[in-house]
């Protein structure tokens, strides 16, 4: 049977307004956790290993394919690729978050930075002024980390890096400026899952919490709706290489907050376009049956879907019923489910 360890009746990810947050910054520092955990990211940063995987990864953008698009573009000269995103980091918004997964939000809430641009072009994103419109504002490496640091002096659980792909080597360099002055939070690195194993392992052991998506088994279907060429080989060796970093256990602090492990996210969509069923199943079957899955029933056409003969409409509460028997079919154990709420279908 699925866990229903909480029904999150919703998971918005609306697009915050520009962020005008500015907290004293005499909060910057945490006491170190009473049982002397403390993130990974912090032992890189002492030895300086951050600090030069930050460089080697920064000199990659002359002839960026820190995505799976490998545009070749160089970035530090005015080159723009599929993502549109260029040397300096574009922060669309940064704020607490309190709708994400139960061990994210926690009480406190997520610390969530959400970049601009996006390696995917969804027709049916939510956040389509952010993610494919460019609103945002450039920051340079050190203001990142200090937005890290305010988020932490806010008493947020960790923070959490929304659309982060294109901005690896930007991350890097934050984290190691953040770890500095203070920074002892994990970091959540959600994604589309369309990703690159050997960026993935820049962040080997900087990213304690993985929260990659697992949107389709059908190249066609996402490339036609998402934009991502190849989307299934990359997603998968993706979530084979977190999978390896992390293992299939979540590890949760005294208080029930994530510390360390991953998360898949599976967005249910009209018509059976995710084909659920054989996402699910490879999950279970290629990587484990206790990877926790994020089962989201809260797709609503958006942008250019809106009318749309299938994407036009929510899904029915029929077809989330039916993905909620894939997950049990499939073997899987662990994760999250939405309330499905009958009237807004
Ligand atoms: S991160 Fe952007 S520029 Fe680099 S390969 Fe991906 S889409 Fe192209």
């Amino acid at each position: 049977m699925v866990k229903r360890q909480l029904g999150r009746r919703t998971l918005t990810r609306k697009p915050y307004p520009a962020s005008s947050f500015q907290p004293p910054a005499s909060s910057f520092q945490l006491p170190a956790s009473s049982d002397g955990w403390e993130p990974g990211y912090l032992t890189l940063h002492r030895s300086g290993e951050l600090a030069a995987r930050a460089r080697a990864a920064m000199a990659g953008l002359a002839d960026c394919a820190f995505c799976p698009h490998a545009c070749g573009v160089d970035r530090t000269d005015g080159g723009r690729g599929a993502c549109g995103a260029g040397a300096e980091p574009v922060v669309a918004s940064w704020n607490v978050h309190r709708w994400e997964e139960p061990p994210i939000s926690g009480t406190a809430g997520s610390g969530t930075i959400f970049f601009s641009g996006c390696t995917g072009k969804c027709k049916f994103c939510q956040n389509y002024p952010i993610s494919q419109l460019g609103y945002g504002n450039v920051v340079s490496v050190e203001r990142l980390g200090e937005m890290m640091l305010e988020l932490q002096g806010r008493g947020c659980h960790n923070i959490n890096f929304v659309t982060p792909t294109h901005f690896v080597p930007q991350i890097l360099a934050a984290v190691d400026h953040a770890a500095g002055l203070g920074l002892r939070l994990p970091l959540v690195y959600n994604t589309s899952g369309y990703e690159t194993v050997a960026a993935l392992r820049l962040l080997e052991d900087v990213v304690d919490i993985w929260l990659p998506d697992a949107k389709y088994s059908d190249d066609a279907v996402a490339r036609r709706i998402s934009g991502f060429p190849n989307y299934v080989a990359n997603n998968r060796a993706a979530l084979r290489e977190i999978f390896r970093q992390v293992g299939d256990e979540l590890v949760l602090d005294e208080h029930g907050i994530a510390r360390r492990g991953m998360i898949v996210r599976h967005l249910v969509l009209p018509g059976g376009l995710a084909d659920t069923p054989s996402v699910l199943h490879w999950i279970a079957a290629e990587l484990s049956p206790q990877v926790h899955i994020s089962l989201m029933d809260q797709y609503f056409p958006a942008y250019k879907v809106l009318n749309d003969p299938v994407l036009g409409r929510k899904i029915t509460a029929e077809e989330y019923e039916a993905a909620l028997e894939a997950f049990d079919a499939a073997g899987l154990e662990n994760g999250w489910l939405q309330e499905h709420d009958d009237a807004c279908t």
